[in-house]
């Protein structure tokens, strides 16, 4: 851990009490000047407990004082004990980021701080090993447990009663006796160095040139940005490993940023594979003790490689040496909530800041590292071909408007066209598993009273209640709302007249089920009325070739590696293309991609459906004809034409609140605001696409401003002009990527 040096022999003038700025991790306007004890000076980053109001909160000595508190009003901030500190890069970098995304510096801080039990000493657990002492008196049991605690294995009182079948009394009172003595234990065991040279892989070709690369840059530790650009299966995790072997000889630690579903068991093991032990995970399923110990292990060093979620961008290696971001592209590297900033960019920023290399890896990159990556700003690491006999799949494209029996939502509630039941009764009678894929959850999006028309939607959202047949309830995925199927409609009270509009995945389950009663098949979809268990032990099942199909969500688009999957049905490949939105062309195609490429993994050839009713669109024959270059270069042109990110700036003020006419009044007063500025349009104040959300109503504007401009200096000039009551939030979002 690094320290601060505390100044033994202090000279004179600071036997004064120092006066610092130390930043608490609260959306205040910036730093607080503080008194530290007399004689004692700490660096920037060094963590106090600081006196606010009649609360003790832990910060960091962030810089000089302001001064514009009298001397004598002061309060003292105290070092914690043991002086940690934090690094002074991830105080630059916490910095960097609150200006970037117009954050207050301090709730910034707030994610790269934990609480105060993670900067003490870690916890010991009392255990009990044999002692030399026999115990006066005897009984079977008393014998019992000390011939169990004669293995010499540390045990808790009630862990060794359990082992010994005995009470935990008996236990207690051989303590009395003298015969078990207690001994002090770690709470955990260490993290374990994985190693470089474990299980090196033998590379083909193109892999053993870009790792070559990799391991280059990793090895000059100075910044450089890497695009690995390969295929689905193409091995870019066998090649990015190897950067990480080579950090690892250089005695620096690495950050792997995974999108939080691709955090699987699955990918840790295969790390273990690769470097003998697993590395230290970081994500939301963690208890609050393994966070603070993860954490604590990060900044003494003691964890060389850390996988984690978008926050785990902010844990203080002392010595990071290399990033590496998996999944690039994907969307859920964008925390929208509290502070709002892009994990992908900031890890490029993180690496800048660290003079490290980082490295961005994908099957369908975002347009933004394309583009980096043929300028030539990034290195692009192409992999152009699947590892091994495996072929890319073929893609066939389903014209529902063609098809005699298209599904058709009013009328016959089907969504597996003949074409696709074909596909699927040839590959079921093979004894291969096929996958089918819809990007929505639960049974219908949609219920509706055929008598009068009555929507259910939801009382806190503008947003519609989809069914959930297996829980028998309706549900908003926006702000969890729940109520039971009621039986008749609650506007006419008519009864039998609720009828489910459009497909869900459980729908498609009911359909598959109709027409293949002996298939076997699981339903994987990300949510909590179906439960991650359920979803991961289907996925799971279909590894083991116990179930044939699985029917999924986009939880199964991406990641896994299922060698017998031959037949990949997406059963709307429209969904998500008709969002309008800027992004909403490059998200179909990077999902169906991924989701294509999950067929044909192994020995035997895949083959991919897509059921779609815009065959002639761009995103769909890009697709079909595998020509992702040339969807690439179109989306280009477009995005190039409209001043669009990245080669113009977008910027979003999120107006929300629980009181309607105060956000509207808001909105409009920064509509009228907005400065005049050569090269900046603003658009709105218009209702956001969720004009109410868990009870909020929001309004947005759009900043849209040339590549040269500084879009932080409008923003601030912008929102100094109005004044924001507390009952209206203003959020900003700099480069946006959903527009919701
Ligand atoms: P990607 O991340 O590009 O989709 P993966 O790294 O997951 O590809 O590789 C796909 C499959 O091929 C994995 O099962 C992986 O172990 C295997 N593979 C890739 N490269 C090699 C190699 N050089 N030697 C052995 N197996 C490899
Ligand atoms: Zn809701």
């Amino acid at each position: 851990m690094i320290r601060a040096r505390l100044n033994p022999t202090p000279p004179p003038e600071l036997l004064q009490k120092p006066v610092v700025g130390v930043l608490l991790p609260l959306p205040l306007a910036g730093a607080l000047d503080y008194k530290l004890p007399a004689g004692l000076n700490a660096p920037r980053g060094a963590l106090v407990s600081a006196p606010l109001g009649n609360r003790e909160v832990l910060g960091a000595v962030w810089g000089a004082a302001e001064g514009a508190v009298g001397d004598n009003r002061l309060k003292t901030a105290e070092p914690l004990e043991g002086a940690p500190v934090l690094p002074a890069k991830l105080c630059d970098f916490v910095d960097w980021v609150a200006d970037y995304t117009l954050n207050p510096p301090g709730a910034i801080l707030a994610m790269a701080l934990r609480s105060r039990g993670a900067f003490e000493p870690e916890a010991r657990r009392i255990a009990y090993v044999r002692g030399s002492v026999t115990p006066p008196r005897m009984s079977a049991a008393r014998a019992r447990a000390l011939e169990v605690a004669g293995d010499g294995l540390a045990r808790s009182v009630t862990g060794l009663a359990e082992d010994a079948n005995v009470s935990p009394a008996v236990v207690r009172g051989l303590i009395q006796a003298g015969a078990l003595i207690a001994t002090e234990l770690p709470e955990f065991l260490p993290f374990k160095t994985p190693d470089p040279e474990f299980a090196a892989p033998s590379l083909n070709e193109d892999q053993a040139q870009a790792a070559r690369v990799l391991r280059e840059a990793s090895a000059a530790k100075k910044f450089s940005a890497h695009l690995l650009d390969g295929v689905t299966g193409s091995g870019k995790t066998e090649v990015y490993f190897e950067a990480v072997a080579e950090a690892l000889r250089q005695n620096k630690q690495v950050l792997i940023l995974l999108p939080e579903i691709a955090l699987t068991v699955q990918f840790l093991e295969r790390f273990a594979a690769r470097f003998g032990s697993r590395p230290t995970e970081w994500h939301s399923d963690l208890s609050q003790k393994e966070r603070r110990r993860a954490y604590r292990a990060v900044m003494s060093g003691e964890a060389r490689v850390v996988v984690g979620a978008r926050s785990s961008l902010f844990l203080p290696f002392p010595e990071l040496g290399l990033v590496i971001v998996d999944e690039e592209h994907e969307q859920a590297f964008k925390q929208q909530d509290g502070a709002i900033y892009h994990a992908r960019d900031m890890a490029v920023v993180r690496a800048r800041i660290e003079d490290c290399a980082v490295i961005l890896a994908s099957a369908t990159p975002s347009l933004e590292s394309f583009v980096n990556a043929t300028g030539g700003r990034y290195s692009h690491l192409r992999l152009a071909m699947r590892h091994g006999a495996a072929e890319l799949p073929e893609v066939k494209l389903i014209d529902l408007r063609h098809e005699k029996d298209a599904p058709d939502v009013e009328h016959k509630g089907q969504w597996l066209s003949p074409p696709l039941r074909c596909a699927l009764d040839k590959v079921l009678a093979a004894g291969e598993q096929a996958m089918l894929f819809l990007n929505r959850r639960g049974y219908a999006p949609l219920t509706l009273c055929e008598a009068c028309g009555h929507k259910f939607t939801c009382p806190h959202c503008s947003a519609w209640l989809v069914e959930h047949k297996y829980k028998k309830r309706l549900a908003c995925h926006q702000c969890g709302y729940e109520l039971p199927m009621p039986s008749s409609c609650p506007q006419c009270n008519e009864t039998g007249t609720l009828i489910p509009c459009g497909p869900g995945v459980e729908r498609v389950a009911e359909e598959f089920a109709a027409f293949f009663p002996n298939a076997r098949y699981s339903i994987a979809s990300s949510d909590t009325l179906h439960g991650p268990a359920e979803t991961q032990a289907a996925i799971r099942a279909f590894a083991k070739r116990e179930i044939d199909v699985l029917i999924g969500t986009q939880i199964v688009a991406k990641g896994h590696h299922f060698p017998q999957l031959t037949l990949v049905g997406v059963v709307d490949a429209d969904l998500g293309g008709s969002d309008g939105d800027l992004r909403a062309r490059e998200r179909t195609f990077q999902l169906l991609h991924q989701v294509s490429g999950r067929a044909g993994r192994a020995e035997k050839p895949g083959l991919v459906l897509l059921q779609t009713r815009n065959p002639e669109d761009a995103v769909m024959q890009a697709l079909a004809r595998g020509d992702r270059d040339g969807f690439y270069a179109q989306e280009r042109q477009f995005r190039e034409a409209s001043q669009s990110p990245p080669f113009g700036r977008l910027a979003a003020l999120v107006i929300s609140g629980y009181d309607g006419d105060a956000v509207r009044t808001i909105a409009k007063a920064l509509g009228k605001a907005a400065p005049a500025a050569r090269d900046v349009k603003v658009w709105g104040p218009t209702p956001a696409f969720y004009a109410l959300l868990r009870g909020q109503t929001r309004e947005r504007l759009l900043v849209q401003a040339a590549r040269g401009v500084d879009v932080q200096a409008y923003l601030k000039a912008w929102l100094a002009l109005v004044k924001v009551p507390a009952s209206v939030r203003v959020a900003v979002d700099v480069d946006p990527v959903s527009f919701f």
